[in-house]
This record gives structure tokens, sequence and C-alpha cells, in this order.
């Protein structure tokens, strides 16, 4: 699995951080997403896949 953000989409709602804690973080500043692990192992799929799916701003691209 291999992950990219988009952090100009991000609308810093935090719903990544809270469904994936270990693969995205945000910004101090300003809450932008920060990804963490851009390739994380497989127990940590479905909640990736799950915090994709809540974007509200689509800014997680899954591939894998
Ligand atoms: S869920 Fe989407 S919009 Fe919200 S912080 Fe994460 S990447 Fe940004």
């Amino acid at each position: 699995m291999k992950i990219t953000v988009d952090q100009d989409k991000c609308v810093a709602s935090g719903q990544c951080v809270v469904a994936a804690e270990r693969v995205f973080d945000q910004r101090e500043e300003d809450g932008v997403v920060v990804l963490l692990d851009a390739e994380p192992p497989a127990e940590r799929a479905e909640d990736v896949r799950r915090a994709a799916s809540m974007c509200p701003a689509l800014a997680i691209h899954v591939r894998g």
C-alpha cells in the first residue's frame, strides 16, 4: 500500500488522524495533514482506507 496526500486540498478536518493516527498527523500551525508513513504495514490498511473514505476533501490517495 502506498499513500499520497494533497496538502493543497486538505481542509484540516482531522478525520484521517482519528481513523489512522500512526499514519496521519496534522500540522501544528494550521491543521493541514502530514503523512507520517507513506507505506504502512498491511495491518493498518483498513484504517487507512477508512481515513481516505472519510476525508471530506478527497485529499488522501491510496494505491495497492
Ligand atoms: S481528513 Fe482530509 S481534509 Fe481532513 S485533515 Fe485529513 S487529509 Fe485533511
